[in-house]
């Protein structure tokens, strides 16, 4: 039996595992995909992690796991389906039905952005296509963007992306927006953006780089020339083996606090998965180190 299975192998996850490795515990990383580390890697270049700016996010994610595995961090390579628990322990089940056993739990198995899933949007992830602006924003110096979304992360991106971009056009599928009032104030002050209401977009155009957007826009179609496009529709959170376990908000992200400590005794959360403000490598990392910290706590508090 581990002192603390780790669901993820993203920024958090990893960070767990070093925390966890210095404390002395044992412990192993679950990861689904053979040394993934998560979302970072498909991040084009990463600007705002301290000390290692610049790097590309799949360089960043390496030099994680590097850290890890440097220390002797052992992973095991499988799909956890089911959480079964079990007195003072938990039976994490795997899709091949092999089964693990774990005095606690560090669930960090992040959250993934919602896909338009539109003809071009997959080919040009990377070359035009980004799910975050504040990480791939500082590329498009005076260029002309695009935003799709109208809530809340939609318009403060769109509001981000104003100080860097020539022109931001924010596509949004209806005719007004859901984000709040003071954000759709702020935007509306803003010159150099230009809300496109009641506008589908169909396509990703582009050669190299994506050039444009195809639009049905109140239901003609339209070629909207772009050099970016920022797709802000939601998130969706990879909860689902918690649920009925563990209580989760009404958008399924994991209710936790700093110290990663859930509804459920021995299982803590970490990173993109749980209710936070700012979701970054910078706050997932932290929360892996805290969850450990929570983790020692709990098995010292069983044990007396
Ligand atoms: P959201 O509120 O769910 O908004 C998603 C937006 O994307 C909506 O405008 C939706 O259109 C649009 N959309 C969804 N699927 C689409 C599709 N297939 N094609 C085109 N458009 C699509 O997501 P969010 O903005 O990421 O916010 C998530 C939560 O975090 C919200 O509760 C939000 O309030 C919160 N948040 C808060 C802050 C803050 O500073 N307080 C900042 C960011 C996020 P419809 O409007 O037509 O449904």
């Amino acid at each position: 039996m581990y002192d603390t299975l780790i669901i993820g192998s993203g920024p958090a996850g990893l960070s767990a595992a070093v925390y966890a490795k210095r404390a002395q515990l044992s412990a192993v990383v679950v990861e689904k995909d053979y040394m993934g580390t998560g979302q970072i890697a498909e991040s084009e270049r990463v600007d705002n992690y301290l000390g290692l700016y610049g790097e590309s996010g799949f360089d960043l994610g390496e030099k994680f796991r590097q850290h890890a595995v440097s220390l002797g961090v052992e992973f095991y390579e499988g799909e956890a389906v089911k959480i079964v628990p079990s007195e003072n322990a938990y039976n994490i089940v795997f899709s091949d039905n092999k089964v693990l056993e774990t005095r606690t739990i560090i669930y960090a198995a992040g959250a993934n952005p919602r896909k338009l899933e539109i003809k071009g949007e997959a080919d040009f992830l990377g070359k035009g296509v980004s799910y975050c602006a504040v990480c791939d924003g500082s590329f498009y110096k005076n260029k002309i963007v695009a935003v799709i979304g109208g809530g809340d992360t939609a318009l403060q991106d769109a509001v981000l992306l104003s100080k860097i971009a020539k022109t931001v056009y924010i596509i949004h599928r209806r005719g007004e927006f859901r984000a709040n009032k003071a954000l759709q104030k702020t935007v509306r002050n803003i010159e150099n953006i230009k809300p496109v209401y009641s506008a589908i977009p169909v396509e990703i155009v582009g050669g190299k780089n994506v050039n444009s957007i195809r639009i049905m826009h109140n239901d003609c179609e339209e070629l909207l020339a772009v050099d970016g496009a920022f797709v802000a529709i939601g998130t969706t959170p990879n909860s689902r083996i918690l649920k009925g376990i563990v209580e989760l908000d009404g958008n399924n992200y994991v209710l936790a606090g700093e110290d990663g400590t859930t509804s459920a005794r021995g299982i803590f959360a970490a990173g993109d998965v749980r209710t936070k403000q700012l979701r970054q490598v910078v706050t997932a990392v932290s929360d892996g180190a805290n969850c450990v910290q929570s983790v020692e706590k709990y098995i010292a508090k069983t044990n007396g």
